[in-house]
């Protein structure tokens, strides 16, 4: 069995607008960019990442904005739902907040004994704010939310699946217990957690597959401290007959790839180096930072990507 699985690292989205994927994430979820750079893999695209003020594996939530794409389908085989961490008594100040702010189909709901509230990103996304006793991780102060109700980091993701079998086999393996059952849901958690240790697996044998747009999660990544344990993790993978990636270096951190048997996208990163390792902390997010091969690129992609502003 693979031990060395601390939790989600990050969830990476796609989205339409960056200006306005920008401003949610900031401004209406109180998190801080910490980091504007490309797509490695389509330079011409912006990936950007949010989270607390370094950036804390477990709390980051990236995006990549294709401006014109079209919204995807919700279906099986894709993330339904990205749940963030709250403290106990949070969601009596997110709730009228969100309301305020005319959000759609904003929902206040018992989910495995916790209060969620569930509601849409911009592009159809559904998010939820998950109240969480004693989660000690640091909050984002730079933002107007109020210090008590801050996001703490990742709660969860919802895998909505056709069949269960197969990826809760997957999550056992990973280190992940089964921790319940709530009517069509099985919650997988990990005993000891970088916070962010629930992954829940939503059975929807009667749905379409979901078809990727603006708004669809793109993949979810777990996190290990470090590119030994990365390997270990990765030879595991291979040997149980996974077809993973060769480690891609994504500059903030050490990157595997596979697709589980349930049709969602998994990534295993490391914590290091962080996204404090080309920027300072008080300045994090700010430039646009390319990688070294995409370097010759920009003063092209500086005219190209559309600017944004805060
Ligand atoms: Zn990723």
């Amino acid at each position: 069995m693979i031990t060395q699985i601390k939790g989600l690292h990050h969830v990476t989205s796609l989205a339409s607008d960056p200006q306005q994927n920008n401003d949610f994430f900031t401004q209406i979820l109180g998190l801080r960019r910490v980091k504007k750079t490309v797509n490695f893999d389509r330079p011409d695209v912006y990936h950007l990442y949010y989270g607390d003020e370094i950036g804390t594996p477990g709390g980051v939530m990236t995006y990549f904005p294709f401006p014109d794409k079209a919204r995807g389908r919700a279906g099986t085989g894709e993330v339904g739902i990205t749940a963030f961490a709250v403290a106990e008594g949070a969601l009596d100040y997110w709730q009228p907040r969100l309301e305020g702010l005319g959000l759609d189909n904003i929902v206040r709901e018992q989910h495995f004994g916790e209060s969620r509230l569930r509601f849409q990103g911009p592009d159809g996304e559904t998010l939820a704010l998950v109240e969480v006793p004693d989660d000690a991780r640091a909050t984002w102060s730079g933002s107007d939310v109020r210090d008590d109700a801050a996001i703490r980091g990742l709660h969860s993701v919802v895998l909505n699946l056709s069949a269960l079998e197969a990826t809760a086999d997957l999550m056992g393996m990973m280190g992940y217990e089964l921790a319940g059952r709530e009517g069509d849901h099985l919650r997988f958690a990990l005993p000891d957690s970088n916070g962010a240790g629930i992954v829940d697996l939503h059975h929807m044998p009667d749905s379409n597959p979901s078809r990727e747009g603006a708004g669809s999660v793109h993949h979810v990544a777990f996190a290990v401290v470090d590119r030994t344990e990365q390997l270990s993790v990765r030879g595991d993978l291979v040997e149980a007959g996974y077809e993973v990636t060769e480690v891609r270096d994504r500059n903030y951190f050490w990157a595997i790839y596979f697709r589980t048997p349930g049709g969602v996208l998994f990534e295993v990163a490391t914590d290091e180096p962080g996204f404090t390792s080309d920027e300072d902390v008080a300045h994090l997010g700010e430039a646009l930072k390319l990688p070294a091969q995409h370097a010759h690129l920009r003063e092209k992609l500086e005219k190209s990507l559309l600017p944004i502003t805060g």
